[in-house]
């Protein structure tokens, strides 16, 4: 989506200039991993207008391949609107009947996706239109007998759909799930639960890895029936927003970097951490060599 936000905290209602970005879970975490040196692809639709080229610019300037992003001419591109008040950030969303939303799986380049080592989809997509929610289910069914492994964030969205219905689409998509990220906040709304023992319910229904993400407490992950907790990192925190996608590309960096699951935890926090205590959602997140300073705690003469 374009995303206009005005630069200084305050309600929208007094903002004389709006800066123009781009947001998207999605294309923040493929943002992520193309940072980190990770080939990364974002597949969506736009509109093939000035707005349209603003997002499909500024990932692809991100190094992140957009070859299979389609452009249509009848439907706009995905808005929306970002104020931050006190400590809380409240969002305006203008994305019904945007091109995003029109998503299917007719004429998607399977192979392209069957090539990747991860496909990772998010609980936003299936929110956006029931074609949009056809297209996702559909695309996990068909990679099924592929070796791309599928990474799902629940990424649950109040304001896109009700908590039952996030619940029934993300249980339902469960045991096609090889990797399942959940926030404790998500936890709590759609299944009123936190904590391992619903990672151990939810392991049972087929992903083999899945990961809580405890804000700035770390998280708990459970692979292969073992839980593995790791601290979060302790930063100041100046934007909370796009912790959670920092955090799933730091994870699936260390998964394709094959390092143990406790060092992937570490990984992400850290990549979660890094996201909070720089401004917007990726502007700040770190190259690989950055990231390692970080772990290290090593601070760079930056000159
Ligand atoms: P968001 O929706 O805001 O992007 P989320 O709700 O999906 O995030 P969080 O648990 O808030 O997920 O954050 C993801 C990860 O980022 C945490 O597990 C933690 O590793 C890191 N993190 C978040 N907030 C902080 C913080 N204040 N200090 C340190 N690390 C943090």
């Amino acid at each position: 989506m374009v995303l206009a936000t005005p630069s200084a905290p305050g309600r929208l209602r007094h903002a004389t200039g709006l800066e123009l970005k781009i947001g998207g879970a999605e294309s923040n975490v493929a943002i992520a991993l193309s940072r980190l040196g990770i080939s990364a692809g974002w597949v969506s639709a736009l509109s093939s207008d000035e707005p349209g080229h603003l997002v499909l610019d500024r990932i692809r300037g991100e190094g992140v391949d957009t070859s299979r992003v389609r452009l249509l001419q009848e439907a706009p591109t995905g808005l929306y609107l970002r104020e931050r008040v006190g400590k809380s950030t409240r969002v305006y969303y203008y994305r019904e009947g945007s091109a995003a939303s029109k998503m299917s799986i007719d004429g998607v380049d399977l192979e392209y996706f069957a090539q990747a080592r991860y496909v990772h989809l998010t609980g936003i997509t299936p929110a956006l239109s029931g074609s949009c929610r056809t297209f996702t289910r559909a695309l996990m069914q068909k990679l099924g007998g592929s070796p791309a492994r599928i990474s799902f964030d629940v990424n649950y969205r109040s304001k896109l759909w009700s908590a039952k219905e996030a619940l029934r689409f993300t249980e339902e998509v469960l045991p096609m799930v090889d990797l399942l990220f959940v926030s404790a906040e998500e936890a709590q709304a759609l299944w009123n639960h936190d904590g391992a023992d619903l990672l151990q319910k939810l392991s049972e229904a087929g992903p083999r890895e899945i990961v809580l993400k405890r804000g700035r407490e770390g998280s708990l992950a459970l692979v292969g029936g073992e839980p593995i907790e790791h601290p979060g990192f302790r930063v100041e925190e100046v934007d909370p927003i796009g912790a959670g996608d920092a955090f799933a590309a730091g994870y699936l960096a260390g998964m394709l970097w094959g390092l143990p699951p406790e060092e992937r935890l570490r990984v992400a926090n850290a990549m979660g951490a890094y996201s909070v205590m720089t401004l917007g959602d990726y502007e700040g997140l770190p190259d690989r060599e950055e990231l390692e300073e970080f772990l290290e705690g090593r601070e760079s003469l930056g000159r």
